[in-house]
């Protein structure tokens, strides 16, 4: 089909290993109707824009991009600790990679848009309420600053689906650094003797994603190493905001280090470390405070599909990934403290001791567990206190013995900071958001969608949570924990 858009859409993965991608088509969709879309990111990567009308066409999959050859990709991973050999896109289109204006090559893919060659039992389809999710939340993950994959579009297909009841359809466009999960390595190095394949897709990932990595003696524990270190920042991240991904499967676990796969997270209100939404979930596998051990789990996984490219004397190649994986931990705590601090105000170049830190940072996280403290709210209402008014954090306390005894040393503590209190507050509000997007917002804004066709909710929430530092009169609804009437909060995937 033509078009009247100037794409210039490759398939380099493809080319760079065989058969890891497979040809797929999307299916012919009845009425497809432009819900979001992105215009800064479509600027960023220097998309020629098609007219309103292709778009509408070209993100349901309707029309294809001249040029373009869509393919799906092959993976497997570890889903709550099982091995499965062969996952792969079931209900994903890559249509391509672009250039964009920083001169990064991104995928650019549909979800939703029909089976694929991997799709076993499932229609390959997506239901509205989850594509506004990822929607909303990977653009307010990105407004936070943290590396995620990002919403170009989303359109309703004019198709009804079924999930538990009748469901309407639509397809999320997703754009990622690249769909490249360790659940990818694990696929080849599953399959045994196919080391070839195996360095083919270590050498891509080294080329697109790590490019310095090229002239290291070692690059193949350098690239685990990288990895580490990415996934270990990014793991730290959502920490700093109370996020919770709900499925760190390896096949959901980044290479590139972004957030990817938003089918059940959830951000978390009342701090605790326990805190699970997923209704699978049950063990707490995946509960807020395990996220760094799952990482590193993950990684483990990632370094044994390595191993026949670390060294070709095992033992050798087991030896460098354990020292690798080892430095997890002071990566990990090293980027958590760098997250963490600036949202106390404190800075890492008084002299202050990081332990020292450390500890006050985890005496306050102690004291917000122990009086269920939101998480977002208890965090913001810091800069509050040092423009001089404390009742707004002492009453989110509930006037707690312990938190006044806290005060007291974080008070001494940002004694030792430069600048004036003012300086200071604002450097605080610059990292500590006022607005996530909250579960019963969300809920809300699907719902309203789902029943009543009504976007509205979804471009005033997403209007919202893209511009989460700011604290103005109109957004106040959404600052605020949800009620009790909500009661305790569920995620599917
Ligand atoms: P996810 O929950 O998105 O991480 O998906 C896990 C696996 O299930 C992947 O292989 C998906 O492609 C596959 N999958 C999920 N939903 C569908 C669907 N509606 N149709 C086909 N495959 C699906
Ligand atoms: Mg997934
Ligand atoms: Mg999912």
């Amino acid at each position: 089909k033509q078009d009247d858009s100037n794409w210039y859409l490759e398939q380099t993965l493809a080319y760079a290993v065989a058969d890891l991608c497979l040809p797929a088509q999307a299916d012919r969709v009845p009425n497809p109707r432009m819900i979001a879309w992105n215009e800064s990111l479509a600027a960023e990567m220097a998309l020629d824009l098609p007219s309103e009308e292709t778009r509408a066409q070209i993100f349901s999959g309707n029309i294809i991009p001249s040029g373009a050859a869509p393919s799906a990709q092959a993976y497997a991973g570890h889903q709550f600790g099982n091995f499965v050999p062969l996952l792969g896109d079931g209900r994903a289109l890559l249509l391509g990679e672009v250039i964009d204006r920083h001169g990064k090559r991104r995928d650019i893919q549909l979800k939703g848009a029909g089976r694929t060659p991997f799709s076993r039992g499932g229609d390959g389809k997506a239901a509205l309420g989850p594509v506004l999710r990822e929607y909303l939340v990977s653009e307010a993950m990105h407004a936070l600053g943290i590396p995620t994959t990002r919403g170009l579009a989303a359109v309703t297909t004019g198709e009804t689906l079924w999930r538990k009841g009748e469901v309407p359809g639509a397809i999320l466009t997703r754009v990622a650094a690249s769909h490249i999960r360790v659940g990818t390595f694990e696929f080849l190095a599953a399959r045994g003797g196919d080391a070839v394949r195996l360095k083919q897709l270590a050498d891509y990932v080294i080329h697109r994603h790590y490019p310095t990595l090229k002239d290291s003696a070692l690059p193949y524990s350098a690239l685990l190493e990288a990895v580490v270190d990415a996934q270990a920042n990014l793991v730290a991240r959502w920490m700093s905001v109370g996020f919770v991904h709900g499925v760190m499967n390896t096949d959901n676990t980044s290479i590139a280090g972004e957030t990817i796969d938003y089918g059940p997270c959830a951000f978390m209100e009342a701090y605790h470390p326990k805190t699970v939404f997923s209704s699978i979930d049950l063990q707490g596998r995946y509960a807020y405070g395990n996220q760094p051990n799952i990482a590193r789990w993950n990684l483990a996984r990632f370094a044994e599909s390595l191993l026949p490219l670390i060294d070709t004397d095992g033992d050798a190649a087991i030896a460098q990934a354990n020292a690798v994986l080892a430095d997890f931990p002071g990566r990990y705590s090293q980027h958590w403290l760098a997250a963490m601090r600036p949202k106390l105000g404190l800075s890492s170049d008084t002299g202050v001791s990081d332990s020292a830190d450390t500890e006050l940072i985890h005496w306050f996280l102690a004291a917000m567990q122990s009086e269920r403290v939101d998480f977002t709210k208890g965090f913001r209402q810091l800069s509050t206190v040092v423009r001089g008014n404390v009742e707004p954090l002492r009453s989110l306390f509930n006037g707690s013995a312990d938190f006044a005894d806290w005060l007291e040393h974080w008070n001494t503590r940002i004694a030792q900071e430069k600048g004036t209190a003012d300086e200071r507050a604002e450097r605080m509000d610059a990292v500590n958001p006022v607005i996530i997007p909250r579960n019963h917002q969300v809920e809300a804004m699907i719902e309203a969608a789902v029943r009543e066709g009504d976007f509205s909710p979804f471009h005033a929430l997403l209007a919202a949570v893209t511009h989460p530092f700011e604290d103005r009169p109109e957004w106040q609804n959404y600052c605020e924990p949800a009620p009790a009437s909500f009661g305790p909060f569920t995620t599917f995937c």
